[in-house]
């Protein structure tokens, strides 16, 4: 199986106070996973997309400081701010699956609100079965960032690349992809410093000069966070690349397997290092 994650950088222009989609990008992206599946079977192969949530999730979850606690005389501003970003970020992934389905994938848009909980933050619920069943019966589930309920929080906001790494770790994956709006890990952020060097292998956070988590507006952690879910991911067996969406073929050729630019994050670990 694959998953692969859509960062909300690349399908929606993610600093925009407004929802917007990057049209150009989504088309792009739903041909080059369109053109792989004419010759792999999803029955066969397994596919899970996970996509961001961009400008349709975050001014929301900020706005309503959704993951934040608060008091039990706040819960009705807090539901309505639930349901909204809900309703935002269910409507983008209804866009997605859309395009998807134009290029004959059969998408079916998953909204993790309704089938995860957390604690504190961390997934503690996780309705795989449902995943498992329409991955065995050929679909191709598209999961997002969402918000979710919480036993500590109450409510809170779940990252794509939470989702991805949950699954990651409970499924059994060949390739786990994440494709963003940059070429991969940067000693530094690559779009504040024009000198900034690509890793190709990253092995821990130890291995950047600086960190700011992210230049993007991000409730879930930006870079910094992604790269702290896969370190975890890969101190358990499972290595994982970020590649640039906004390069054309970079997607399909990731799917096929063939080597493409990027950043592999990979186990210190003696035992997982190869
Ligand atoms: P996505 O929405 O695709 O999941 P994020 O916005 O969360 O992506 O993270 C990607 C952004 O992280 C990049 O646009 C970049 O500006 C920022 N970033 C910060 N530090 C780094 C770094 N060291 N290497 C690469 N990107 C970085």
């Amino acid at each position: 199986m694959i998953i692969l994650k859509l960062g909300g950088s690349i399908l929606t222009e993610k600093d925009s106070l407004k929802p917007k989609i990057n049209l150009d990008n989504l088309n792009r992206i739903a041909i080059e996973i369109g053109d792989f599946l004419k010759d792999h079977d999803l029955k066969d192969e397994g596919l899970i997309i996970v996509h961001g949530a961009g400008s349709f999730g975050h001014p929301y979850a900020k706005k309503y400081r959704i993951g934040e606690p608060f008091p039990d005389s706040e819960y009705p501003k807090k539901r309505i701010g639930f349901s909204i970003t809900h309703n935002s970020v269910n409507g983008f992934s209804g866009v997605i699956s859309e395009y998807f389905i134009e290029n004959d994938i059969p998408a079916i848009s998953i909204p993790p609100s309704s089938i995860i909980k957390s604690s504190n933050k961390r997934i503690s619920y996780f309705n795989l079965d449902l995943i498992k069943d329409y991955v065995f019966q050929g679909f191709l589930p598209v999961l997002y960032g969402d918000v979710v309920l919480d036993d500590t929080l109450k409510m809170t906001v779940i990252s794509g690349d939470q989702i991805l790494s949950y699954l990651a770790k409970n499924l059994i994956f060949e390739k786990v992809i994440l494709a963003t709006d940059v070429d991969g890990v940067f000693n530094k952020n690559p779009k504040l410093y024009d000198d900034a060097k690509l890793i190709k292998v990253l092995n821990s956070l130890e291995d950047l000069d600086s960190f700011d988590s992210t230049t993007n507006v991000d409730v879930t952690g930006g870079m910094f966070g992604k790269i702290q879910e896969l370190i975890e991911l890969a101190d358990l067996g499972v290595e994982s690349m970020i590649i640039n969406a906004q390069t054309p073929s970079l997607i399909i050729n990731a799917l096929k397997g063939i080597e493409v630019k990027g950043t592999l994050i990979k186990s210190k670990l003696e035992s997982f290092s190869g």
